[in-house]
Formats: C-alpha cells, sequence, structure tokens
C-alpha cells in the first residue's frame, strides 16, 4: 500500500511532542485579514491556511498527524459519514464495532499482513507500571480483529453473506511527512466494510457492489476520479487483488480516495472461517474489504477551493445560507428581526441557515464566511428593508444578485443546485487537466513533469514490464485500467494486441 513520497524540503515536522511550542503557536492568533494564496502554485500553505481560516481542524495538536477536528469542520465530516452510513444501510451492510486493541496473537495470525502492518501499528506493552502479559496492537485496520471474532458467527451458508461495516479512529505509525485528513497518524473517521460470502462468484459480485457504493458517494460529494486496479506487486498486504479509486491534489498528487480489496480464502484459512457444507465437510468463506475516511473530506476540499479559500458544495456544506445583516444606528433592532425571520423561514424550508449579527465589521464577516466556503450568502441593509430585496451572494461565482425577499426560498433552492452543478463541471474539467496519456516513455519523458499531475502508458500486464517502465522514468505505479484494452503497443516491450493504460504518479 505504502509507496514513496517526496517530502517537501525543509518542511519536516518535529517528531516529539512539544507543548511548549504548542502554547507559542497557539498564542500567535492570526491576524492576517487576506487570504489568496495560489492553490495550484503554492498548495501546501493553500492547505494549511484553508484549513485554519475554514475552521476545519486545529494543527496546533502537539503529537505528529493528530488533529483536533474543530465544530464547523467536524460538521462537515459528520455529514460526509452520515452519507455513508446511508448507503451501506440501504446495501444490506450492518453497523458493528469491534475493540481498538488488538493482541499480538491475533493480529499476527495472517503473516503478509503482519508484514505489511507491522512497522506502522502503534504498540501497548505496558498497563502503568506493569508490563502486560501480551503486547496489544492498536488498530491500523480491524481484519484480524474482525476475522477472528467473525468465525464465531458464521456456522452454515445460512450466515452467508455477512457485510459489516465500522465507523472508528485507526492509528498508523506514519513517518512520512503528515497531512491534516490527507495523511495522518491517527484517522479520526475511518469506514472500513467486510464482507463474507460463500462462493467466489458471490464475493466478485461484492467487487461491483462496493465500488457502485463508492461511485455513488464521491459523485455526490463531487470528488472527481479515477477507478484503477492495483499492480499484483504492490497489492494491499494479505489479498488477491484491489481496485483504488484515485483523484489527483491540485499539487500534481495522486491520491488513493477508497480502495475496495478481494481478499479471496487468504485471511478465511488463516483465521479458520469456515462455514458447514454438509454432514462432515466444511468451506472456507470468500472476503472483500472496503474503505473509506476523512481524506476523502480533504480531497474536497483540495479540489473544490479557490485562492480565496474554501468553496463547500451544498451536500456536505454545515451551512447553507449564512444571513449578514448590514449594521446601522437605530436600526439595528429591525435588521435582525428581519434576519431571524428569513432564518426561521428558510430552516423550515429545510436549509441549514444561520444569522451573523456579531459585533464586527460586515467587511470582516464576508472574508471569514467566503474562507469557510458557505455556498450562499445574504445580505441586507436598512434600504432593503424598504425595498423588500435582499442581495444573494453566490460563493462558487463570487456573484451578487438582486433578489426579492418574497421567493427566497425558491431562488435559494435554485441556486443551491445550480452552484452544485458548476463544483462539477468544474471538478470534472480539474481531474481532465491532470491526467495526461503518452504512448512511450520517451514521448512522456519530454513532454511532462511531474507537478501537473499523473500520466498513463500502454502496458502489456507483464510485471517486468510494469517494473521497467517504473524504473525508467522514475515515477511509481499507481494502477490500470482493467476493462479497458488499449489499441497501443507496450512502452516496454512493444508488444501489440492487448494493452490496458497504466498510470504512473507520486501518490499522497
Ligand atoms: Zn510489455
Amino acid at each position: 500500500m505504502a509507496k514513496e513520497d517526496n517530502d517537501r524540503k525543509g518542511k519536516h515536522e518535529k517528531e516529539k511532542a512539544d507543548a511548549g511550542q504548542f502554547a507559542e503557536k497557539a498564542g500567535k492568533g492570526s491576524s492576517k485579514t487576506t487570504f489568496s494564496i495560489d492553490k495550484v502554485k503554492d498548495f501546501p500553505d493553500w492547505y494549511d491556511r484553508a484549513l485554519e481560516v475554514g475552521a476545519i481542524v486545529d494543527v496546533r495538536y502537539p503529537v505528529k498527524g493528530m488533529n483536533v477536528w474543530m465544530p464547523y469542520g467536524y460538521a462537515a465530516l459528520n455529514t460526509m459519514m452520515s452519507m455513508m452510513q446511508e448507503i451501506m444501510n440501504r446495501t444490506g451492510h450492518k453497523e458493528t464495532y469491534f475493540p481498538m486493541l488488538i493482541p499480538e496473537s491475533i493480529f499476527g495470525k495472517e503473516r503478509d499482513f503482519l508484514k505489511g502492518f507491522k512497522g506502522e501499528a502503534f504498540v501497548v506493552t505496558k498497563a502503568g507500571t506493569s508490563d502486560l502479559a501480551e503486547k496489544l496492537y492498536v488498530r491500523p485496520t480491524s481484519e484480524t480483529v474482525i476475522y477472528e471474532t467473525v468465525r464465531l458467527w458464521i456456522r452454515s451458508s445460512a450466515d452467508l453473506p455477512l457485510k459489516l461495516y465500522q465507523i472508528v479512529n485507526m492509528f498508523r505509525h506514519e513517518t512520512k511527512q503528515t497531512r491534516p485528513m490527507l495523511r495522518l497518524r491517527e484517522v479520526a473517521k475511518f469506514k472500513e466494510a467486510h464482507t463474507f460470502h460463500a462462493t467466489a462468484e458471490e464475493a466478485e459480485a461484492q467487487m461491483k457492489e462496493a465500488i457502485d457504493a463508492y461511485k455513488e458517494f464521491f459523485d455526490r460529494l463531487l470528488i472527481p476520479y479515477i477507478i484503477v486496479r492495483t499492480p499484483s506487486w504492490d497489492t494491499f498486504a494479505g489479498a488477491v487483488y484491489n481496485i483504488d479509486f484515485i483523484s489527483v491534489i491540485p499539487d500534481g498528487k495522486a491520491i488513493e480516495l477508497a480502495s475496495v480489496i478481494n481478499l479471496g480464502q487468504k485471511f478465511a484459512k488463516a483465521f479458520n472461517l469456515t462455514y458447514q457444507t454438509g454432514e462432515n465437510s466444511k468451506e472456507y468463506v470468500h472476503q472483500t474489504c472496503y474503505g473509506i475516511s476523512e481524506r476523502e473530506l480533504g480531497v474536497l476540499i483540495a479540489v473544490h477551493g479557490d485562492n480565496d479559500g474554501l468553496i463547500l458544495p451544498p451536500v456536505i456544506a454545515p451551512i447553507h445560507v449564512v444571513i449578514v445583516p448590514i449594521m446601522k444606528k437605530g436600526k439595528e433592532d429591525a435588521l435582525r428581526k428581519r434576519a431571524g425571520e428569513i432564518r426561521d423561514e428558510l430552516s423550515k424550508k429545510g436549509f441549514k441557515a444561520e444569522v451573523d449579527t456579531r459585533e464586527k465589521g460586515a467587511g470582516d464577516k464576508f472574508y471569514e464566511w467566503e474562507a469557510k466556503g458557505v455556498p450562499i450568502r445574504i445580505e441586507f441593509g436598512p434600504r432593503e428593508l424598504e425595498t423588500g430585496n435582499v442581495v444573494l451572494y453566490r460563493r462558487d461565482k463570487q456573484m451578487k444578485v438582486n433578489v426579492a425577499q418574497s421567493n427566497l426560498a425558491g431562488q435559494i433552492s435554485e441556486a443551491l443546485e445550480d452552484i452544485s452543478a458548476v463544483l462539477k463541471e468544474r471538478a470534472d474539467a480539474y481531474l481532465k487537466a491532470r491526467i495526461f496519456h503518452f504512448k512511450t516513455s520517451a514521448e512522456l519523458m519530454e513532454k511532462y513533469t511531474e507537478r501537473e499531475g499523473i500520466v498513463g502508458l500502454p502496458w502489456c500486464s507483464d510485471e517486468k514490464c510494469g517494473r521497467k517502465l517504473e524504473e525508467e522514468i522514475g515515477i511509481p505505479t499507481i494502477g490500470f485500467v482493467p476493462d479497458k484494452k488499449l489499441n497501443e503497443a507496450c512502452a516496454s516491450c512493444g508488444e501489440k494486441g492487448h494493452t490496458v493504460e497504466m498510470f504512473f504518479g507520486r501518490t499522497y
């Protein structure tokens, strides 16, 4: 799973918790009142600043790779996870919860898995001052703890298929540079699904259902993606094969949005997960698993934001409409009253509306809501109290229109729909512009630079050719498009007739 990563020079974070530094940083409160960072040219700074001003996470917590979720960001994350829950429940998955600490005897049952995760897992060895009798692994993912238990639940084919999921935090000791949501040591919300089937065909059908479920999820979030199959030499520890949803970050790096994994019977054999097929015969179950996390919110933010901060798609925005009355001496009560009426009316129609009457200049308020990516802002002053109009500001187009107060809900509804359509179109164009296709590695070397995005070459499906291409162009593989045959010759051996497109790129 893990691929090489190019850390930004000179930006390595401190490994050690440092409370003094925390206090110092915390005291530094930002006084900057403009955002304006070029998202593409300076993505890392843009991202950090967007999360800070957008009140998504607080990165000052003094443990590397562990962030504090702020209420506004957490509301968006919870909305996203509820959407996933709804999809899981609708497709027959049952929610469950398994413990976070996993005894070493269970964690080490599947050897490839152990090899894949041992270096990344945190391990609890003590309780107070005394040593534990057995080491406890803090879940980096829950395959082992779930399978150890589920084998007690499955008796016959009547118990199958069994489709479980849980939404939990998980921990990995990332040694690379961490980044909020995108690469963490504590993932606050990890949705992992695990399914158990009687036959390989049923597990394969489940792969398709899971892929469709994830397509729906990312489509609703307006996150653009490609779907690839990971080459055999880079497959998830303990898996037969995995399908990845891949997107691209504005700095040109690829990012895995989700992985859908066919585990075959490897884990079943390691964990003795069987079901009765006859009086004296048993069969190992076939398994799949697939996961997503808060990383998706990070990608959504990276894809949709602009040089002025966040732009949150309405489907996930904690606030759809912020109502900002422009205060004037003597008119405060009337303006407040009207703002409250508008909010109540919009709330009744199902919109998430909020009024901002804080003692603060209107300009500062506009800047703040702009950076937080609230899709629509309603402004009005004393004059509008008389005309019966208000100003509707759209974050996506940074455009103001005068609208009649009388049909506000209808206009908000239309505007939100249009915002989603605009963001979808932008996101699709965004990804398309970051995917390059070449026929040979020579052509690629001449015309492509890594900062632009990811790149595809025709490949004959031979591992040797794949590895050779990786070496030649110096960029790791991401995965290939499994069901689309190309008419091109393999960029490595030149063989014609049955090539597919293999993508290469730096990854998060
Ligand atoms: Zn080849």
